[in-house]
């Protein structure tokens, strides 16, 4: 019988880059106050966790929101998430 004893760490992250979205859809759990929402994690430190996830045996990652294609690092941060071996999805 299967065992999962090779498992360890997370499987997946989701990253949640930011609040920002441009839609207004009525179920959205996120904040709509932007404004009151300075502390997005900046690229590199986004590129130290995506690192640290991936030591940690993470090979999926959700890039979500908000929406993530607001962020203007998206292309450096799908491209460090593909030179470490993640699986990259929106
Ligand atoms: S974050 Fe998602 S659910 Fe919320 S307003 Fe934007 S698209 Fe809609």
């Amino acid at each position: 019988m299967p065992t999962a004893k090779f498992l360890h760490g997370p499987l997946w992250l989701l990253a949640e880059l930011t609040y920002l979205c441009p839609l207004q859809c009525a179920y959205c759990s996120n904040p709509l106050d932007f404004s009151k929402y300075r502390n997005e994690l900046n690229t590199d430190e986004w590129l130290s966790v995506l690192r640290q996830a991936r030591e940690m045996g993470a090979a999926q990652l959700g890039f979500s929101g908000g929406e993530p294609l607001v962020r203007r690092d998206l292309e450096t941060l799908v491209s460090h998430a593909r030179e470490l071996g993640f699986i990259p999805t929106f």
